[in-house]
């Protein structure tokens, strides 16, 4: 399938909604600066096709696109360990919200919310350097080096309230072994990780692999965990939105508040879309838009 002229396409029908509807994130400070107006897709296939349209080069703030690397790194290190801490189930509820934690004994319900994934950076944190665990394995992954926006990770810090309390919270029940600024310190990074739109769809690509990374082919995870990480996308990946992406795009994917959205075709390609507004869940409008234009165009799906 030649995929330049369709990401072409897609561009061209979401120009006229640029900046039309949403709002960039606002909770975030130095997010709330980033111009609305700006869109990009890009691909890669399993042979190494790649097609891109519009910012695709552009970096952005991944946001809680990170919690999908920090699950893979928690999977590499602990295997099935992980879920003595972290459930699997979607949690119908807003990504930073504190209501199940109390009723659930400080387990949160999926990794790619909050709490989720702050108790999996807490793993990853007994484990060593966890921020510097995150670099690497993004660099290797798209193979150029990757850095942290100091400038997000410092204004995510000086206002995430929200993320403070879910760390307290869960360590008033034994479920966080490590300090809990220490974890955050690296969660907040984790976070501000600057990435565009190719760099992102190349770094995914182990996702439609089996596991295998996209460059060098070495086994980064098994088939199996591989497809768990393809399961909870679907069913968790973009928080209370996640029935809705699987009945209108029908593919695991995972998004952040950033704008961006990574999704994943198994067996043929990873790929990554990028507009700063969002919708109320937090996610990409025109993001969710273009997905859905790409997978009625392609016929590509999981079902
Ligand atoms: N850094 C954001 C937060 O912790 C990530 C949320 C998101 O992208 N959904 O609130």
């Amino acid at each position: 399938m030649q995929f330049q002229p369709i990401l072409e396409d897609i561009v061209e029908t979401v120009r006229p909604l640029l900046g039309a509807q949403g709002q960039v994130a606002r909770y975030i400070p130095a997010l709330a600066r980033v111009p609305a107006a700006q869109f990009g897709i890009a691909l890669r296939t399993c042979d190494g096709q790649e097609a891109q349209a519009g910012d695709s080069a552009t970096p952005f703030s991944i946001q809680s696109i990170s919690k999908l690397f920090a699950l893979t790194l928690g999977m590499q290190a602990l295997g099935d360990m992980l879920w003595e801490r972290i459930g699997r189930e979607p949690s119908g509820n807003p990504f930073n919200s504190l209501v199940q934690l109390e009723a659930e004994q400080g387990t949160p319900r999926n990794p790619f919310i909050n709490a989720g994934a702050i108790a999996v950076t807490d793993r990853l944190v007994s484990q060593g350097d966890a921020k510097a665990a995150m670099l690497a394995l993004l660099s290797s992954l798209c193979n150029e080096p990757v850095h942290f926006d100091e400038e997000v990770a410092a204004s995510e810090a000086a206002t995430g309230f929200r993320n403070i309390a879910l760390g307290n919270f869960m360590k008033s029940f034994g479920k966080i072994d490590n300090d809990v600024s220490a974890v955050l310190d690296a969660y907040f990074h984790h976070c501000a990780v600057r990435m565009s739109c190719l760099q992102l769809a190349r770094a995914t690509g182990y996702l439609c692999r089996d596991g295998r990374h996209p460059f060098s082919g070495e086994p980064l995870l098994t088939e199996r965990q591989t497809r768990r990480i393809n399961a909870l996308m679907l069913t968790c990946g973009t928080d209370d939105a996640a029935g809705e992406f699987a009945f209108r795009i029908g593919l695991p994917c995972k998004s952040g508040v950033g704008g961006g959205i990574v999704a994943v075709v198994p067996d043929r390609l990873s790929l990554c879309v990028w507009s700063p507004a969002l919708d109320a869940t937090g996610n990409s409008l025109l993001g969710m838009r273009a997905l859905e234009l790409f997978t009625a165009r392609t016929g590509l799906s999981v079902f």
